[in-house]
């Protein structure tokens, strides 16, 4: 064999040792690299509610209103409170439960604090832009919004697995707001009693995603995005810590402060068991340099 000959053999058995390499690496990380989110990337339109597919921006809170035997004066508290949204709709006495839909308004309520109107006219401020790729999600912030309450646009619930660590990822840019994601974990609380005003608020229509549990939020994770001024890509992995495990989340994309912005190619996944003790590994050793 000439030198040449040798050259281009040693080059051959080492290109197929990388595409080796190359499909061993795609089949062991192929199930965890499944994006949990349903349109991550904003390229399915706009659904019946008129909400991206996958995704909440018609949003609402609810305010507990405490009832008086002498109302007109506020006095003489009953006990009893009442949970209304933000469009006027009287859910009853108790709380309804994250992620129900107001039978009266039609919008989400993310259940996270009691907010009461001040997301009513939240998907005003939102709509589909031309964006890293393809589609993204813009927000336009007036500085009334921008300088208040923000824009909020929600994934719908994903299931979690107890105990799983979680990669999200986004991409991002602003000219002006401020820019944070969040990943909220809830756990399922057992069935419902059978009160009646819960039963009220649990109509299939207000539940039309089917949640028939209440949700508990025990987790949250947050990337602090600012204001990239060009298309960014930024991601956090998490693992929660024991007790701090879910069964159900969802990711916040938010902006606060006046100007414009948007979100793109948002991918929430599971880590392959390699990544998460990888994870693991590297909190434990920061922990474990901060201690010293
Ligand atoms: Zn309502």
């Amino acid at each position: 064999m000439g030198v040449k000959a040798r050259h281009k053999q040693r080059w051959r058995t080492r290109e197929l040792l990388a595409l080796t390499l190359v499909l061993i690496m795609a089949a062991g990380a192929a199930p965890s690299r499944k994006n949990l989110l349903t349109n991550g990337g904003f390229e399915k339109g706009l659904s019946k509610t008129d909400e991206p597919v996958g995704w909440h921006t018609k949003l609402t809170g609810v305010i507990a209103t405490p009832q008086y035997t002498d109302p007109a004066n506020k006095k003489g508290r009953t006990g009893i409170v009442h949970f209304r949204c933000g469009c006027g709709h009287d859910w009853g006495t108790v709380r309804p439960r994250p992620m129900l839909v107001c039978p009266q308004c039609k919008h989400t309520n993310p259940g996270l604090e009691d907010s009461g109107d001040l997301y009513q006219r939240n998907h005003e401020y939102v709509r589909l832009v031309r964006g890293r790729h393809r589609k993204a999600i813009g927000m336009t912030l007036p500085k009334a919004v921008g300088r208040a309450q923000g824009v909020r646009v929600i994934s719908k619930l994903v299931t979690a697995k107890r105990g799983e660590g979680y990669e999200i990822r986004v991409d991002a840019i602003s000219a002006g707001p401020h820019l944070r994601v969040f990943v909220e974990g809830f756990i399922r609380q057992a069935q419902e009693h059978e009160q009646p005003s819960l039963s009220e608020a649990t109509k299939p229509e207000a539940d039309p995603h089917g949640h028939t549990h209440r949700l508990k939020r025990v987790f949250r994770k947050q990337i602090n995005i600012g204001t990239p001024s060009t298309w960014q890509t930024f991601s956090q992995r998490f693992v929660p810590r024991e007790g701090y495990a879910f069964d159900a989340m969802f990711v916040t994309l938010y902006a606060y402060h006046p100007g414009e912005a948007a979100y793109d190619n948002v991918v929430l996944r599971q880590l392959s068991p390699v990544e998460r003790q990888a994870h693991l590994k590297q909190k434990k050793a920061a922990k474990e340099t901060r201690l010293r």
